[in-house]
């Protein structure tokens, strides 16, 4: 078979991608949430050896329906609020058939002049939105979060060590401390980890009564850390919190570390977005005091996974972190482009800006606004209805979209059956949630489909289910 499609065959293989495209969305609220995995295929899929001669497109699609839809989740349903993940928005799996047709590689601008600046289009927005100076910031979309905080650590240990190219660590000198919260995403240990700073380098700040960073104890922590001889260089705030959405105050962390010479980088990848909500903006104006900020496009913008984001407050420390000079590729500088191999680890990129940029035009900004402030609003509500039920308690404020709740008296082998049993029964999938050391259960409402009439039905059910006898849901403590 020719690597390239007849025109019959495109034709097919068009058409069958759309009818694929329209079942899914015609069925989603109907599909469980979390599939009736059937081993038997996945064993199939995993031995099977791959054919000589091709099954073909029919072939292909045929794999989809019967093989990998029906064990796939069903992140888009309206009841999915486990993580911090929604569904795609609606022009997103056009955009990626588009930058897969065009496979632009976003290294340098020759090889792709348009993504070359729709990406530095979308980043200048982002950037705009922070409150950052467009003309002085530079960014680069990332796989994730988890690798834009990497690539954040990563350009504030060159700043700190100017040598650290040539060097590395070796060189010696002070230990390098990092820090962060109690309830910080963990991929800021990941990044330490990587970065052979050393998890022990890595020291975690106590909370508040609201999950917030306390910087009292943040200052005490870098004043011993100095009187023993270790070189405090970084703050990690995070604006919203994985597990209650808490916002760490940034405003009084970004005193600190002007006074004390430390880099601040927000991880925002949860939170940070909510700045387009206009009844959530004012929490995020101190973020414009960061170095660097990570943000996530793939949680809060409904862009199809992955693209996250980092933005550089002195964007030519982020380029002097990245740019190598190479033999091979003669670049001529234009203004109007970039070349994103100077701006992030990676040679080789796809052109993630499209999947954004394609629904900023499509859709137009108000309509994520308002997405954004339906989803605090739901937020809200399900927290009052959660707070009126004497058998259900609220572990935490409501402060985004993160909604924490026990059954008090349940232990944690009782939520975990809880949750277990209300995505087997197809109520919802939400996820596991300790505050204070309190098991319970979360729901992230990060999903543009939720409706109110979803929030009803999955507090009703648990009022029910926090009524039945233990033994249903688990033993109790
Ligand atoms: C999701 C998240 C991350 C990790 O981002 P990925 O895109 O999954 O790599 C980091 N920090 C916070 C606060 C998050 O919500």
């Amino acid at each position: 078979m020719s690597l390239v499609l007849t025109d019959g065959e495109r034709r097919l293989a068009n058409e069958l991608l759309g009818r694929f495209m329209d079942g899914y969305e015609r069925d989603l609220a109907d599909r469980p949430i979390v599939p009736e995995v059937d081993r038997d295929t996945l064993r199939g899929l995993l031995d099977e050896p791959f054919p000589a001669q091709g099954v073909g497109v029919e072939g292909f699609f045929r794999d989809l329906d019967e093989r990998i839809l029906p064990n796939s989740t069903t992140v888009s349903h309206p009841r999915f609020l486990a993580y911090v993940l929604g569904p795609p928005h609606g022009i997103g799996a056009h955009a990626e058939a588009v930058a897969a047709t065009l496979n632009q590689n976003c290294n340098f601008w020759q090889l792709s002049p348009a993504a070359s600046v729709i990406e530095r289009r979308v980043l200048d927005w982002f950037a705009g939105l922070l409150g950052f100076d467009t003309s002085r910031s530079a960014g680069i979309l990332t796989a994730g979060g988890s690798i834009a905080t990497l690539d954040a650590l990563t350009t504030a240990l060159h700043d700190r060590r100017p040598h650290f190219r040539e060097q590395g660590l070796q060189a010696g000198g002070p230990p390098l401390v990092v820090y962060t919260s109690a309830e910080a995403h963990r991929c800021v240990d990941k990044a330490a980890g990587i970065l052979g700073l050393g998890l022990d380098n890595v020291v975690r700040i106590p909370t508040d009564g609201n999950q917030r960073m306390r910087v009292d104890l943040l200052a005490e922590a870098v004043r011993a850390d100095r009187a023993a001889g270790r070189e405090p260089f970084c703050v990690v705030a995070t604006s919203g919190t994985v597990t209650t959405g808490a916002v760490d105050p940034i405003a009084e962390i970004a005193d600190l570390a002007g006074a004390e010479n430390l880099w601040l980088h927000v991880d925002g990848a949860y939170g940070a977005l909510f700045v387009l909500a206009e009844r959530a903006a004012s929490r995020f104006a101190a973020v414009r005091r960061a170095d660097p900020v990570a943000l996530d496009p793939h949680k809060l913008l409904f862009a199809p996974l992955e693209s996250g984001c980092l933005l550089v407050k002195d964007g030519e420390k982020l380029r002097r972190t990245y740019a190598y000079s190479s033999s091979y590729l003669t670049v001529q500088e234009d203004p109007l482009m970039r070349d994103y191999m100077d701006y992030g680890p990676q040679l080789s990129r796809n052109f993630k800006a499209l999947k954004i940029w394609a629904a900023l035009r499509t859709f137009g900004t108000d309509a994520f606004r308002s997405a954004l402030g339906e989803m605090l609003d739901l937020s809200t509500y399900m927290g009052e209805r959660i707070e009126r039920e004497p058998s259900l308690r609220l572990m935490a404020p409501v402060t985004l979209t993160a909604v924490c709740v026990q059954v008090p008296g349940l232990s944690h082998d009782g939520h975990t059956a809880l949750l277990a049993r209300l995505a087997a029964e197809g109520t919802a999938l939400l996820g596991p949630a300790v505050v204070d050391g309190g098991s319970g259960m979360r729901a992230c409402i990060t999903n543009h489909r939720t409706t109110r009439s979803d929030i009803d039905a999955i507090v009703d059910r648990l009022v029910e289910l926090a009524e039945v006898p233990a033994e249903v849901v688990g033993p109790t403590v």
